[in-house]
């Protein structure tokens, strides 16, 4: 199984990537936590990126294009794997495109978890107030409000870009976690 999770920060894609990943054993690729992992290494990718991500930017096409593009060429990824962040505008989502085309691989769909803005605000305090070593950088009014504002801007495009393919199924990411999984099954079966 080749997913895309589509949807604005704090929309669950996490915690359904997790679910899915036991569901069909394929791995979940999130280029946020690939990015965190890289700053928190120090490597060259990972300094530039810190302080983008702390600001709610996003990092340049290129450095995520080329990180997904390794990651997808790894043996565990012979089984499926669900992007998780990761197209998140519309040049991300053809250099993915010709990407999977070199490498003969395809989607099978593009699930969109939809959710309200003022929903995503409060479930990302109550992350930041729960995560056990202090809140991520960007957990924070000001990168929340920025992260919210290039999601509009930069990757809801791509709701149109998929659906136009035909691709694309959308789930209600507002409903309980067990329920937006069976969702998630019903809409892949
Ligand atoms: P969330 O979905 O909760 O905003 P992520 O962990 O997916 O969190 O991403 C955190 C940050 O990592 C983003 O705000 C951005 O700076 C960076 N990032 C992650 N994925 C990408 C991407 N595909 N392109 C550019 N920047 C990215």
């Amino acid at each position: 199984m080749k997913l895309i999770l589509l949807g604005p920060p704090g929309a669950g894609k996490g915690t359904q990537a997790k679910i899915l990943e036991d569901k069909f054993g394929c791995v979940q690729l999130s280029t946020g936590d690939m990015l965190r992992a890289a700053a928190a290494a120090g490597t060259d990718v990972g300094k530039q990126a810190e302080t983008i991500m702390a600001r709610g930017d996003l990092v340049p096409d290129e450095i995520v294009v080329g990180i997904i593009s390794d990651r997808v060429d790894e043996p565990d990824c012979a089984k499926g794997f669900i992007l998780d962040g990761f197209p998140r505008n519309v040049a991300q989502a053809e250099a993915l495109d010709n990407m999977l085309g070199e490498k003969d691989l395809s989607l099978d769909a593009v699930v969109e978890l939809a959710v309200d803005d003022a929903i995503l605000v409060s479930r990302i305090e109550k992350r930041a107030a729960e995560t056990e070593g202090g809140p991520r950088a960007d957990d924070n009014v000001d990168a929340l409000r920025k992260r919210l504002e290039v999601y509009h801007a930069q990757t809801a495009p791509l709701i149109g870009y998929y659906g136009e393919k035909g691709v694309l199924k959308t789930v209600d990411g507002m409903a309980d976690i067990d329920e937006v999984s069976g969702e998630i099954a019903a809409a892949l079966s």
